[in-house]
């Protein structure tokens, strides 16, 4: 199934793509890529935006000029050479910050070992991961909160589950796959990981001809890593997706192999999965498969999917005649060590030629971008009761002495019931073999006697420990959504 687009078109009428040429390899591999896609006769029109070092480096901190963003929102399609993020405070990663402005939920990353051409030791792989690519650990909310604690926010919500649950067996079916296996942590994470696994198994269900299988992220990527050929389509969160494509990309044969795609509702950006690979920079060696293969995503996307699967099948055959850039080449399976531009020569004297030991590419499905989310902005909104409070706190000392001060500060309607120390439990009862830092946890209930407990009574707490000369970080509030509570237990509560 193709899709029809709503995307700026130039005066030629072909789609307008915004192109950025990136740093380090990045201009070596899109100068290859545009070669080839200009050969192929892609029907495109290009725009090119600075993103990237130089554009930090003369101050804005995002690394994107408003310009480019305008330029962005336009064309709604983005070809993306890698860049180099400066090291150091003070920069944002640009990627994540193009992905989430632009609201691009899903990141596709297939991953195939392409046996025997290109040496593997995991022959026969054909993976997609489908990574969420807006929320988690990714939210980029960090804190220091004492000398001794430092917090990163994992902000998990049922949209972001449900529109990557949602597209991973929209894929699977339009692709013809026949499982999508979810990872998660929901072992120890019950509330954020355990909501993915929710909706994964809430959505599953109404593909019933699609096998489903879940498992914790520890041994499913351990299993991915020995047994590839077990799985097929993955979905997981961010950060676990994020670490599984590199690992699935090297043991194809080269993470320099492998393309993704970044699909929002409205926009898409198309890219390597590897980074600016500063060090072979410039040198001409550089293998621009990883780039020209999310190209040829991207004209699938854009509807030109015969054109994405001439320049498939010709880069096929290109690995297959054993025309190989460093990174792959190996005496013996190779026949020609070849660098950057050689490389594309050879696929564009391919155009029009198909492997015959690898699979043909057909023309591929795409999973259309006008997934219908509207729902989520409609459900019934759920019972929300208030019924306590946790308050942070920088405290130096022994837990028992600020279990006594913190106690002395409830009353009869709200009332101390423990106090963690990095999640464990510390007082009433704790254990010297316990190790604890500077940062505290009070857990405040309310008594039965209130059915929900008033915002004032938590400021006044809050008072009380100010008064009491107790430095508060910040407090999270303990709510029962429907009944149920929507805060873990401490350990050993
Ligand atoms: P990297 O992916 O750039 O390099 C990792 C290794 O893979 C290096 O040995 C490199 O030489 C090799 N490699 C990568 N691409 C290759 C290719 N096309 N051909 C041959 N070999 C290739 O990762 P890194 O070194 O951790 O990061 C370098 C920079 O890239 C950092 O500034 C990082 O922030 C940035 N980065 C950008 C993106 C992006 O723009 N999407 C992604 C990852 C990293």
């Amino acid at each position: 199934m193709q899709q029809e687009l709503s995307t700026s078109t130039g005066e030629s009428g072909y789609p307008r793509v915004t192109i950025a040429h990136g740093d380090g390899i990045g201009p070596e591999i899109m100068a290859a890529t545009l070669k080839i896609l200009d050969a192929a006769g892609a029907k495109l029109a290009y725009d090119t935006i600075e993103i990237g070092e130089a554009v930090y480096l003369r101050g804005q901190t995002s690394g994107i000029d408003q310009s480019s963003w305008d330029i962005l929102r336009r064309n709604k399609i983005f070809l993306k050479a890698p860049i180099t993020t400066p090291q150091g405070g003070g920069y944002k990663s640009l990627n994540v910050t193009v992905r989430k402005t632009l609201g691009l939920y899903a990141n596709v990353r297939p991953c195939a070992s392409y046996d025997p051409v290109v040496a593997t030791a995991h022959p026969g792989m054909d993976i997609v991961i489908v990574r969420e690519n807006e929320e988690d650990l990714y939210a980029g909310i960090e804190h220091r909160q004492t000398q001794d604690a430092y917090q990163c926010l994992k902000l998990i919500t049922r949209m972001g589950c449900e529109k990557i649950v949602r597209y991973a067996f929209e894929y699977a079916r339009s692709h013809g796959r026949r499982k999508v296996t979810c990872l998660s942590k929901d072992n120890i994470m019950k509330l954020t990981d355990g909501l993915f696994h929710k909706v994964y198994d809430e959505i599953g269900a109404e593909y019933p001809e699609i096998e489903k299988e879940h498992l914790i992220i520890d041994i499913g990527i351990a299993r991915v890593a020995k047994r590839p050929t077990d799985f097929d389509v993955i979905v997981t969160l961010n950060l676990y997706g994020d670490i599984l494509s590199d690992v699935v990309a090297e043991i194809a044969g080269s993470v320099g192999l492998a393309p993704s795609a970044n699909i929002g509702e409205k926009c898409a950006m198309f890219e390597a999965i590897h980074g600016s690979a500063p060090l072979i920079a410039g040198k001409g060696i550089a293998n621009p498969s990883g780039l020209l293969l999310a190209a040829v995503m991207m004209l699938s996307h854009l509807g030109q999917g015969e054109c994405a699967a001439k320049i498939h099948n010709a880069w096929l055959k290109t690995m297959e005649d054993g025309v190989h850039t460093g990174d792959i080449y190996v005496p013996g399976t190779s026949k020609e060590k070849v660098g950057t531009d050689g490389f594309a020569d050879a696929v564009i004297a391919r155009l029009g030629q198909s492997p015959s030991i690898l699979p043909k590419a057909k023309v591929a499905a795409e999973v259309p971008m006008n997934l219908d989310f509207s729902h989520l902005k409609d459900r019934p909104k759920e019972e929300k009761t208030l019924v306590g409070v946790d308050i942070f706190v920088n405290f130096d000392g022994d837990p028992n002495e600020l279990g006594d001060r913190v106690t002395a500060l409830g009353n009869e309607d709200v009332s101390l019931v423990m106090i963690t120390n990095r999640g464990v439990k510390v007082y009433p009862g704790g254990v010297p073999e316990t190790g604890t830092s500077d940062h505290f946890r009070c857990r405040f209930m309310k008594s039965d006697s209130l059915a929900n407990l008033p915002h004032g009574h938590i400021v006044d707490l809050l008072k009380k420990f100010d008064a009491a000369g107790l430095d508060f970080i910040k407090t999270e509030n303990l709510c029962l959504f429907n009944g149920l509570p929507g805060f873990s237990l401490g350990q050993g509560q």
